[in-house]
């Protein structure tokens, strides 16, 4: 039978918002939700339903119990050891075993109600507690809940159906509804994209569209940093789903699912409820675990930032290249890091994007050029010499005296230009073709070697990469980690070498994890190769030994395959 879709509002919670709504006015909105599950288990919204519907409650009930008690916390509130004890006997009753598979819609039910008396209770003692808190804990109470994070409006998980079918969007929109949730649909995926996308919300996305097709909805949104969750529909084959998903995992970009049309309904309505409880538990946690488990490097402020770059704090990783066909030591790319003083080793993707946002890219850039000449000059001394690579932004383009700069740099330190290498990344290119073609050829010109990053995933054409002036292809490694288990990403690698080879690039592999990769790899003629099988980036002094002690080279792959043709 299909569940109504219900709304209304827990008539045992309307005379309880004097107290409680004090402490925390979500407490109306957490016993609507019990009563809107327990009138869908009364019209047998069915177990599976039911059972996400409880899964949902409970974690929203212990993201509840969590905040109000740090509420209470925050204003010494004087039930707040009683509070306390009955938080955690509820706690311990959401820790309520739903593995079981006999379980009954009745057993679920009936938790849900012995939920909602447990809730009840609670609120009615904090109510009874109420009369006796004075006026000026009231206004302390207001303080703390203004700036204790807002729990359901973060919470919402919008849904968006987005297909040019409009019978299609009115289905997924009545389906989803049938599942006790709301979604909006578009017909237009260029209107779609103006909406203000939440990287909690979930999109039903049709691949085929005639205005802007789901992967260059994918992108603009990745693009504008939304990294919502994605359920790809498509009505062609699995190939054009697959592809789409190739290039969602390579983006990082969350797909849940990948559906052909037409879709089964029954199993959609299952599917959206169960996706959409995981993404709020996802969610909940993310929010109640923050305050203990924030990373001490994304509180990195843009002063710091700007002090670390001014101040010699950024150093330089070097991972290296060996050459495939005899394993020997080409080069090391330099991967810069930040070491802060009190907030320890700090990755470089906490503080690039933020340092292009705000005009700090070019002096970031500059100090890991300075830096990478003067670690030149070192591994020179200790007998090594070798080829460095430095990674520059797309806003780095802008910059039209670079060219110049590191030439002149390069030269005060006597360091030949063919020593170093500019990787920049085939998106960043892709921003502005014409406009960067100048300052590439300009450093072409001078002598520095230019290399071609993360290829593969940006769809740069033929034309691009021959205009520009290359000297080394970078396959993306999310290909050469994936090659061995994935025909596609194989074909892609397969390719890239090739098509290195033909225009005359030296093809790099990177991300290679595992010896079965190497050999592959060198079967198929790839010319360097960096990754952790090799060795992780490490500081220069490190690096130093590490080449010196020849022990920690990976043997040369000499297995039978290597043979054979
Ligand atoms: P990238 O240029 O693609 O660098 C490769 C990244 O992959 C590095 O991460 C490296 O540590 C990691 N890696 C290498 N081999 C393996 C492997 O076998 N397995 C796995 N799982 N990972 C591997 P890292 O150092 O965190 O750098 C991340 C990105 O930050 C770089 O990606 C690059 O885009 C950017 N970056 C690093 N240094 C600089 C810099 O000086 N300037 C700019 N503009 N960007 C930089
Ligand atoms: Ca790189
Ligand atoms: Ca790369």
């Amino acid at each position: 039978m299909p569940a109504k879709v219900i709304s209304a509002t827990a008539p045992w919670a309307s005379d309880l918002n004097t107290g409680v709504a004090a402490i925390d006015n979500e407490h109306q909105q957490l016993l609507d939700l019990i009563y809107q599950a327990h009138l869908a288990a009364e019209q047998g919204i069915g177990t599976a339903l039911l059972l996400a519907q409880a899964r949902d409650l409970i974690v929203y009930t212990a993201s509840y119990l969590r905040r109000e008690e740090r509420v209470m916390h925050a204003v010494n509130h004087p039930s707040l050891a009683a509070a306390r004890v009955i938080q955690a006997e509820i706690l311990q009753t959401l820790q309520h075993d739903f593995s079981t598979r006999s379980l009954s819609s009745e057993s679920i039910a009936k938790f849900i109600l012995f939920l909602k008396d447990c809730l009840v209770t609670h609120f009615k003692a904090l109510e009874d507690s109420f009369s006796a808190i004075n006026p000026a804990l009231n206004l302390q109470i207001e303080e703390a809940l203004s700036s204790s994070e807002a729990l359901s409006a973060s919470q919402v998980v919008n849904i968006y159906i987005v297909d040019d079918e409009q019978q299609h969007v009115d289905l997924m929109v009545e389906m989803t509804r049938i599942a006790g949730l709301s979604a909006t649909g578009f017909t237009s995926s260029s209107q779609f994209i103006k909406q203000p996308i939440a990287n909690t919300d979930i999109i039903l996305l049709d691949l085929n569209m005639p205005d802007m097709d789901g992967i260059q909805v994918m992108r603009t949104l990745y693009d504008k940093a939304c990294m919502p969750t994605y359920i790809l529909v498509s009505g062609f084959d699995e190939r054009v789903l697959h592809s789409a998903k190739q290039f969602a995992d390579a983006k990082n970009i969350r797909v849940a699912n990948k559906l052909s049309k037409p879709i089964n309904t029954k199993k959609f309505i299952h599917y959206i409820s169960q996706l959409h409880t995981e993404v709020r538990v996802a969610l909940i946690q993310r929010q109640t675990q923050q305050p203990q488990n924030i990373s001490p490097k994304a509180r990195l402020s843009l002063e710091q930032l700007k002090t670390a770059i001014t101040s010699g704090q950024l150093r330089l990783f070097y991972q290296p290249k060996l050459a495939m066909k005899n394993a020997k030591i080409t080069g090391f790319e330099a991967l810069v890091r930040l070491q802060h003083p009190e907030l320890g080793l700090i990755f470089p993707d906490q503080f690039i994007a933020m340092a292009e946002q705000n005009d700090l890219i070019s002096d970031l850039t500059n100090e890991v050029f300075k830096l990478a000449t003067e670690d030149y000059l070192s591994f020179h001394a200790a007998g090594i010499d070798p080829v460095i690579s430095i990674n520059i932004s797309a806003k780095d383009l802008l910059d039209l005296s670079m060219p110049e700069r590191f030439a002149a740099l390069a030269k005060a330190k006597n360091i030949p230009p063919e020593a170093i290498t500019i990787e920049l990344t085939e998106t960043a290119i892709l921003k502005s073709v014409s406009d960067s073609l100048d300052i590439l050829n300009r450093l072409r010109m001078k002598g520095f070697s230019l290399s071609i990053d993360d290829f593969g995933t940006g769809y740069s054409s033929l034309v691009q990469l021959y205009q520009a002036p290359f000297t080394e292809l970078k396959i993306d490694q999310h290909f050469v980690m994936r090659m061995l288990d994935d025909d596609e990403a194989l074909s892609i690698v397969k390719i890239c070498i090739l098509l290195a080879k033909e225009l005359k690039m030296t093809s790099v592999a990177e991300g290679i994890e595992t010896r079965e990769i190497w050999d592959k790899l060198q079967l198929l003629g790839c010319d360097l190769a960096q990754g952790y099988f090799i060795s992780k980036p490490i500081p220069i002094d490190a690096c130093c030994e590490w080449v010196n002690n020849n022990n920690h080279l990976p043997p040369p792959a000499l297995s039978p395959r290597k043979s054979v043709p």
